[in-house]
């Protein structure tokens, strides 16, 4: 664990060494603006700029493919409880109606006895999750209804974030795009700021 203590906390110091880079870079930028350029260069520029990254991030991910070692359809995790899935899905979410319609709520214990390792991490992670599985997965780690597979199995992994299995094959996809990820979540956090200071009249 001591191990996961370590990535965490570097991954903290390099977000802040990228929000600090990135903080200086926008704020030499709006030096240079009027009051209505600025408007433009926050919904315009650094929009265009945030989407430009994050369709780098999904096209790295063609680089990396599934080994098919199961493990995502025998225990799959949600932030969100299955009254909340439930809930969701009765407003018309899309992926909350995919979601229970796949799988099926399994208690940590039951999540722990087959997915130690990876249970653990998410506890030490501080993540608070639902656990879940698919049951159309086979002993060989297919899936029994291949063609019919949902969406949200089809574009699995998306989440750039989201913890993965210790075994995924993405986790080298994970790793490749972390700098490109916390520069978007600099940018999108500092362009939030920006944007109530503006609003404020104060730049
Ligand atoms: S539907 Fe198929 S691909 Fe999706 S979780 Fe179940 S077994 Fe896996
Ligand atoms: S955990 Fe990763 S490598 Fe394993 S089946 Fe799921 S997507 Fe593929």
């Amino acid at each position: 664990m001591d191990k996961l203590k370590e990535h965490y906390t570097n991954l903290v110091k390099k977000y802040r060494e990228i929000f600090v880079s990135v903080l200086s870079a926008m704020q030499g930028e709006i030096n240079k603006l009027s009051h209505d350029e600025i408007k433009n260069y926050l919904e315009n520029e650094v929009v265009k700029h945030i989407q430009f990254q994050r369709n780098l991030v999904l096209e790295k991910r063609k680089q990396f493919n599934c080994k098919k070692c199961g493990a995502c359809c025998r225990l799959a995790i949600s932030e969100f409880s299955p009254a909340a899935l439930l809930e969701k899905a009765s407003k018309g979410d899309k992926f909350a109606k995919e979601f229970i319609s796949t799988f099926s709520p399994v208690s940590e214990d039951d999540a722990k006895s087959q997915f130690g390792l990876y249970v653990d991490l998410i506890n030490e992670s501080g993540e608070k999750v639902f656990y879940y599985n698919c049951k159309k997965v086979t002993e060989d780690n297919l899936c029994s209804d291949y063609e019919n597979r949902p969406s949200i199995c089809r574009d699995y992994p998306d989440n750039p974030v989201q913890m993965l299995h210790p075994t995924c094959a993405y986790i080298g996809w994970h790793e490749s795009i972390q700098t490109i990820v916390l520069t978007i979540k600099a940018m999108s956090e500092i362009r939030e700021h920006f944007m109530k200071e503006w609003k404020a009249g104060k730049i």
